[in-house]
């Protein structure tokens, strides 16, 4: 095949545009990136071959090697792993398949200074393309493993890129950089001089499990009877987890996490487990500061790297972490699993089962001590995680005390700082038994909602819930400490001392009496939207407002099902009356007077809408209802 041009994709474009003009400070990265990608290469031709003993490939003596060439001002990183094969090169190269990527690059273009570009690639992490840092011309050379042809692969990054199949290539992948002339000259970023490698393998990527080789000098003149050099290892190959605690530093650990999450950026909190006895394993595992853009994307690759005796197994392991912890990366190293386990076995594993269960406790004991320990750093972690981590509060029964005591909720006690459920009920007034909440779908519409006037009168407070999520699992939580979850827009309100119940109880006896037969008029009136009309104790500014019966399901919630494609039966709510309210107090005065006319019975139908409108709901009928009002209005001029 002749040698082919192409494009490279928008997306791709647009970010190897921001390589070449280096807006990502430390350049040095993009060895640990490379290194990074020839060790997974080097992982899968090794699963591959055990799963396939007729691949044909050699993996005698698998490792990195690097070379440099200050003469000619080049690095070459090289490995002898699974390799790519032409079309692989194409797509994997070529394209930016990552889902989160087109959201990445709209929030970069916003990035008005370069810190904050900077920040976001960071949190991104770009791969293969940071070799455009430091290169202004890179050649990839790559033979899939099992395959006779390779593929050299040319780029300078500006748009296209060469690709041509070549005859006689080693298997795997080597990458020769063209370093950029302009960085020659500073110690700091020659990328051809063997100690700044040494330098940066060492601080990157000595954990590698492979050996990182570097080949000797060439002799530097005719003449010397030097016996040829052996290369010289460049990592320790220590698995982290298996040294000694103290003898791991923190940015060890950092880059271990980089290396696995391919993130940029530290994580947030570094968890370290290790089970001794007849089931033996280490784990070590990251809670990164920034919530993935796929987190909530289906196909999220989750779930953390198996390792069974340092030898590494899978990546995505979902079986050792619930889905409500996705977002958690890391290393479990298993002593006692069989080398060629599989995804299936797994599923079925009692030990695997137990490790479930123990690294889910200890993540979440985890988050527990931080927020005592690091109230900063906790604050991140919900404001990340939280959405994500209340999906627990519904699957996981078993550890629902443990995820609703490290929850955070909007509250109207401070609008600014979030609150715990134990701080909650340490401000709960005397007298109150229950912990209050209300749904919906923003802050404002919450705050706002005639639901929440008698609870804003008496000062009581109530937690602010607009996560989609907060819609399920309040059904699924029955309390906290022993006091009830209760909707402010659900059920009868009942608030105050005894003293003021007994007083508020005598009133709407005699206002019931005063407004039964307005009340049994509109709840046939409306007997269609309603299934009854009664006098309202959670009001004091409006008119009206719509509840629901303490068991029924929400609105929201009937859409939500909805939406899933489950089918449920439309659930009728309650209309309350403001007795106080001068609407309310005429449409009484006026059905009082007679038979009621279609005056009143399109008020009727208006208060109701209103009493909609004001919790953020929608009306059935919009014009009909901007008909009616515009009518009165009218009239009123
Ligand atoms: P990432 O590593 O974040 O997926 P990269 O752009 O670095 O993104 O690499 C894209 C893909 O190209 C990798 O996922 C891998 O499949 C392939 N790849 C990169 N480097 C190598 C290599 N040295 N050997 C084999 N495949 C590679």
């Amino acid at each position: 095949m002749p040698t082919e041009t192409f494009e490279f994709q928008v997306e791709a474009r647009q970010l190897l545009q921001m390589m070449i003009h280096s807006i990502y400070s430390n350049k040095d990265v993009f060895l640990r990136e490379l290194v990074s990608n020839a060790s997974d290469a080097l992982d899968k031709l090794r699963l591959e071959a055990l799963r396939d003993d007729s691949l044909g490939a050699d993996v005698s003596d698998l490792h990195i090697a690097l070379e440099t060439d200050q003469q000619a001002r080049t690095l070459t990183v090289r490995d002898n792993g699974i390799g790519m094969s032409r079309e692989e090169v194409v797509q994997l190269i070529g394209t930016i398949a990552n889902s989160g990527t087109a959201k990445f690059l709209r929030d970069l273009k916003e990035a008005e200074d370069g810190a904050a570009a900077e920040g976001l690639i960071g949190r991104f992490g770009v791969g293969f393309y940071s070799s455009f840092m430091v290169a202004d011309e890179v050649t990839l050379l790559t033979r899939r493993a099992g395959e006779r042809e390779g593929t050299r692969w040319t780029s300078t990054g500006e748009g296209t890129y060469t690709v041509e199949t070549v005859g006689d290539a080693p298997q795997g992948t080597t990458i020769v950089l063209r370093l950029k002339p302009e960085d020659a000259e500073d110690r700091l970023y020659d990328y051809s001089s063997p100690w700044k490698i040494r330098e940066i393998v060492k601080r990157y990527s000595d954990f590698i499990t492979w050996p990182i080789r570097m080949a000797p000098r060439p002799a530097s003149g005719a003449g010397e009877q030097e016996a040829p050099a052996e290369p010289e290892t460049l990592n320790s190959m220590k698995a982290l987890w298996a040294r000694p605690r103290d003898e791991v530093t923190d940015d060890e650990y950092h880059e271990l996490y980089k290396h696995i999450s391919h993130d940029w950026s530290d994580p947030l909190e570094t968890v370290r487990l290790q089970a001794e006895g007849t089931f033996e394993y280490q784990a070590l595992l990251f809670v990164p500061a920034h919530a993935p853009q796929d987190l909530f994307m289906q196909g999220y690759k989750r779930g953390v790297q198996l390792y069974v005796k340092r030898v590494f197994i899978m990546d995505d392991c979902e079986e050792l972490l619930p889905p409500y912890l996705r977002f958690v990366k890391g290393v479990v190293d298993a002593q006692d699993l069989s080398l060629n386990v599989s995804r299936e076995i797994l599923q079925q594993d009692r030990q695997i089962q137990l490790m479930h269960r123990r690294l889910t406790k200890k993540v979440l004991s985890t988050v527990k001590d931080m927020m005592s320990a690091a109230p900063d750093r906790y604050a991140t972690f919900w404001r990340e995680f939280g959405r994500v981590l209340k999906e627990g509060l519904l699957s996981d029964a078993e550890n629902r005390d443990a995820i609703l005591g490290v929850s955070s909720f909007a509250t109207t006690h401070d609008p600014a700082e979030p609150t715990t459920l134990a701080r909650y009920v340490e401000r709960m007034k005397d007298g109150q038994e229950h912990i209050f909440y209300l749904t919906g779908e923003s802050r404002q519409a919450v705050e706002n909602s005639p639901h929440m006037e008698a609870f804003r009168a008496k000062g009581i407070e109530v937690l602010l819930l607009t996560d989609p999520v907060d819609e399920v699992w309040v059904e699924a939580v029955p309390e906290f400490d022993g006091r009830a979850l209760r909707s402010v827009a659900k059920g009868q309100v009942d608030l105050g001392t005894e003293a003021e119940k007994a007083a508020a109880g005598q009133e709407r006896e005699q206002q019931q009496q005063e407004y039964a037969g307005l009340l049994a008029w509109m709840a046939e009136r409306l007997s269609e939207h309603v299934k009854e009309v009664r006098l309202s104790s959670r009001l004091t500014v409006s008119p009206a407002c719509v509840v629901s019966d303490s068991d029924d399901v929400t609105p929201a919630l009937e859409n939500l099902y909805r939406a899933m494609g489950q089918e449920v039966p439309h659930v009728k709510r309650i209309l309350e009356l403001n007795p106080k309210h001068p609407l309310v107090a005429g449409l009484n005065r006026t059905h009082g007077d007679g038979s009621p006319g279609t005056a009143l019975e399109e008020a009727a139908e208006l208060v109701y809408d209103m009493a909609l409108l004001a919790e953020g709901g929608e009306l059935s009928d919009p014009s009909r209802f901007v008909r009616l009002m515009a009518d009165r209005l009218e009239r009123t001029l």
